[in-house]
């Protein structure tokens, strides 16, 4: 049977975090608390006679976006005019880029497979600003328009078809919205809708050159709507193939309910929107000079970031690109590692790795809250994984310490004070309580004298339970085999 692969391109669409919309000065608001159309004005209702003017903060975020996914920056672009009629686009007409985008021909790399270290890059063939629509409101009998989004500056940051499995198309949105968010241009938050994704997908003959016939797949909101709807059309088409029959062009649409896709309308082309110059807009001239302020105040970026969490702190492939994903919890990990520094033991910045990718990550999902809003300071989670490390207080213990920190806040130390959590070390402390377990099971004490030595661990086991796991085990462990010794002796002796 002929075996096919998928070739996935992806378009993303991110709206800008700026303070106004794209062509005039009405606030971007957040549609969560925002009345319907609170922020709306003439020009981007759509009214004659009115004239654009470009903000210039969004080329700006347009610029760090272009220049960190390595793109050429057009000195002059051209805004046009995407025609075509829907209610939400009250002009009738979209301010988009076309012929002269902002910037082009850049790259990503993305991680090409789970775990490892290789990377792959994927060219993107361009970015270009364009304006948002505003958004329908669909009831039984009626449909309402809120034109609040209408305007809102929106950037289309267009791959080429160089993803080649589902895996690699969540790992390219993944990466991007990253990369947006170490920019500050978008905050990621895909349930608002501020990021929205569209894929093309198509399937050939493994090995083949050539393109197979795509559909693309319009308004994905999620990445799990993404990675479905991708591996929907990959099945269906491949299906098809199969069959002898052939793909139509067209355009998709998914449905979340029925977790299928369902054809929208046949492929329009790009003359179909009738692109034309915006006559109210000049060109847009970049100066080299701003270009090069933009490029220098770029952030480090995740990919720069990942690798030299690696070689700096021994971290694996995975274990820094997990670290790495959000700015703030790698402005965290660094933080915790920096006030570590003072620290002999040089495998604290793994232990710390640990901690937070494993523990408090689980604690920040289960409360559903950000890093930068946790009451465990990267200082505290420090001297706890201290604490832990050198034996002060066992791991068990050390994870109800973050527990408590996560909810009340405080100090570690404070809180093993408190709740009499700190192991106990010493010979003196730990006698006792051997001697009594001893004593208080006299049948297996019998059994391990008379030979059976497994009975040791079992021992351990019940001082660990008696001390409610606060005794240092290897004290424990000393302290258990020299009273067994002691008594072997004794009866050895008779
Ligand atoms: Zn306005």
């Amino acid at each position: 049977m002929t075996r096919f692969e998928p070739v996935i391109g992806l378009e993303v669409h991110a709206e800008l975090l700026t303070q106004s919309k794209m062509f005039c000065g009405c606030a971007v608001v957040d549609p969560t608390f925002a009345e319907p159309n609170s922020s709306v004005c003439e020009i981007c209702t759509g009214m004659p006679g009115t004239l654009p003017v470009i903000n210039q903060r969004a080329v700006e975020f347009a610029l760090r976006v272009a220049l960190a996914l390595n793109c050429s920056i057009a000195e002059t672009s051209v805004f046009a005019r995407k025609n075509y009629f829907y209610p939400d686009l009250p002009k009738g007409f979209q301010i988009s880029q076309y012929d002269l985008p902002l910037a082009t021909n850049g790259w990503i790399e993305i991680q090409d497979a789970s775990g490892a270290p290789s990377t792959k890059r994927v060219r993107i063939r361009r970015v270009h600003l364009e304006e948002d629509t505003g958004k329908l409101l669909h009831h039984e009998q009626h449909s309402l328009v809120d034109y609040n989004r209408s305007g809102v500056p929106l950037l289309e940051i267009v791959s080429e078809p160089d993803l080649l499995s589902v895996y690699q198309a969540r790992q390219y949105s993944l990466a991007l919205r990253s990369l947006l968010r170490y920019l500050e241009v978008n905050s990621g938050d895909l349930q608002k809708g501020v990021l929205r994704f569209e894929a093309n997908v198509s399937v050939r003959p493994t090995g083949s050159e050539e393109l197979g016939t795509r559909t693309e797949i319009k308004n994905l909101n999620s990445f799990r709507a993404l990675s479905r709807a991708v591996e929907y059309e990959i099945d269906r088409q491949t299906a098809l193939l199969r069959s002898g029959k052939p793909v139509v062009q067209n355009t998709v649409g998914w449905d979340e309910g029925r977790q299928v896709t369902v054809p929208q309308r046949s492929k329009e082309e790009a003359h179909d929107y009738r692109y034309l110059p915006e006559p109210d807009l000049p060109p847009l001239h970049v100066e080299a000079a701003w270009v090069d302020r933009v490029r220098a105040a770029l952030p480090e970026l995740p990919a720069a970031k990942r690798s030299r969490f690696m070689t700096e702190y021994g971290l694996s492939a995975y274990a820094a690109g997990v670290l790495t994903a959000d700015r703030p919890v790698a402005d965290y990990y660094e933080a915790a590692v920096e006030s570590a520094v003072e620290s002999e033991n040089e495998t604290l910045p793994l232990k710390i790795a640990n901690w937070l990718s494993s523990d408090l990550f689980g604690l920040l999902n289960e409360a559903d809250i950000e890093i930068d809003q946790s009451n465990v300071t990267s200082e505290a989670l420090v001297r706890l994984v201290s604490m832990v490390e050198n034996g002060r207080i066992s791991a068990a213990s050390g994870k109800t310490v973050l527990e408590v920190l996560f909810k009340e806040g405080g100090s570690p130390e404070s809180i093993v004070e408190e709740r009499g959590l700190a192991q106990l070390e010493d010979q003196a402390s730990i006698r006792p309580i051997v001697d009594q377990v001893l004593s208080d099971n006299p049948d297996q004490l019998a059994e391990y004298l008379a030979g059976k030595a497994a009975l040791s661990e079992w021992f351990l086991g019940q001082i660990m339970r008696a001390t409610q796991g606060k005794a240092d085990p290897a004290a424990a462990r000393a302290e258990l085999d020299a009273a067994l010794l002691d008594l072997d002796e004794i009866q050895s002796s008779r």
